[in-house]
């Protein structure tokens, strides 16, 4: 359908209203021409619609109207503002609305399903790691050099597996509308993060240079998870030759808290920015890097969840840094 145009007075009193309009809100024109825009059947109701056209703010609204046949269908509203007074331009978007729907439905089935799987899945797992031990026990001293070599493949395959499913499960669980949100202090969770890392750190002589960190309404332990993953492959993906140095810190706009997580570590080709944070997109061999995959995806699904984005500056050999927003509320 094209655009329906409806142009009013500065009192809002309709003056125009083309075909488009007439047929999207059940009108004649020679009923609507000196009415209010407001006394519409399909505005009356909608108090959302009424109060932004009284405030002027926002200039675009998405609104829902009922036609005459019962039928509801979803409009996007632009209104301008001109020397004589108002106009408005509305758009059908019922069909854009209905895709994004059944998307949004469909990818929320698909996580259902990732997350029961993953959760059925550790039930056998548990027999299969638990018996591997006892017949690693049992076998113990009739075991030569290859069978434990097979023995402990096989352990070693079980276990990743676990750390798989454990993640994955981490990652469906993100979004579930559980979560806690309030005012963390992101100082202390990058504090107790480090602090988990110490070991870690230590051994690694990781320089760690903390700066002071806002405040901020997020889910504590999103925040940790998120910090945690961030540092720690920081600390996985360094430079042999150079002694590892991790910088988190922040800077702000109106809207939003900008963190970063920088290093100077073995870096990522451009070409590879898009693709770190999905699932079980990897660079690099497991026996290298050893890792599931999943840390970055965990990491852009806990932004999303808390309306920010998260994005990667890097180039090989030099460093990366990890760029993520919160917004301020
Ligand atoms: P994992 O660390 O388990 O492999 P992630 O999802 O955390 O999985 O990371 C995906 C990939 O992104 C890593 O395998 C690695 O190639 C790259 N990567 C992540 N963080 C860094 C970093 N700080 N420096 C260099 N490469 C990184």
């Amino acid at each position: 359908m094209l655009q329906a145009v409806i142009i009013c007075t500065q009192h809002l009193e309709i003056t125009y209203l083309n075909n488009q309009a007439v047929a999207m809100f059940d009108l004649t024109a020679e009923a609507a021409i000196g009415k209010p825009i407001t006394s519409l059947a399909a505005f009356t109701e909608n108090k959302e619609f009424l109060h932004s056209i009284e405030r002027l703010s926002p200039l675009t609204i998405d609104l829902e109207i009922t036609k005459t046949d019962h039928k509801k269908i979803f409009l996007q509203c632009v209104m301008e503002k001109t020397e004589e007074g108002f106009v408005f331009f509305f758009n059908d978007v019922t069909e854009n609305r209905k895709k994004i729907e059944e998307l949004l439905m469909a990818n929320a089935q698909l996580e259902l399903f990732a997350f029961e799987a993953s959760h059925d899945l550790q039930e056998p797992l548990r027999t299969i790691t638990g018996f591997l031990r006892l017949l690693e026990d049992e076998l113990n001293s009739q075991l030569n050099d290859t069978s434990r070599q097979y023995m402990n493949y096989a352990i070693d395959g079980a276990e990743r597996m676990k750390r798989i499913i454990e993640n994955l499960l981490e990652y469906a669980r993100i979004g579930s509308g559980t979560e806690n949100f309030a005012m963390v202090d992101t100082n202390e969770i990058v504090n107790g993060v480090v602090e988990s890392l110490q070991a870690h750190i230590h051994e690694t002589n990781t320089q760690i240079i903390l700066q002071p960190l806002p405040s901020a309404y997020a889910v504590d332990s999103h925040m940790h998870q998120l910090f945690q993953n961030l540092i720690s492959n920081a600390i996985k993906f360094r430079n042999k030759n150079t002694v590892p140095e991790i910088e988190i810190g922040y800077t702000e706009n109106e809207k939003d808290f900008i963190f970063h997580v920088k290093d100077n570590g073995i870096g990522i080709d451009e070409k590879f920015f898009e693709r770190i944070f999905h699932v079980f997109k990897r660079l690099h061999s497991k026996s290298k890097y050893p890792g599931t995959g999943i840390g970055l995806a965990i990491c852009k699904k806990i932004i999303e969840n808390h309306n920010g984005t998260i994005w990667i500056e890097s180039e090989p050999g030099k460093g990366s840094c990890f760029y993520f927003t919160l917004p301020k509320k």
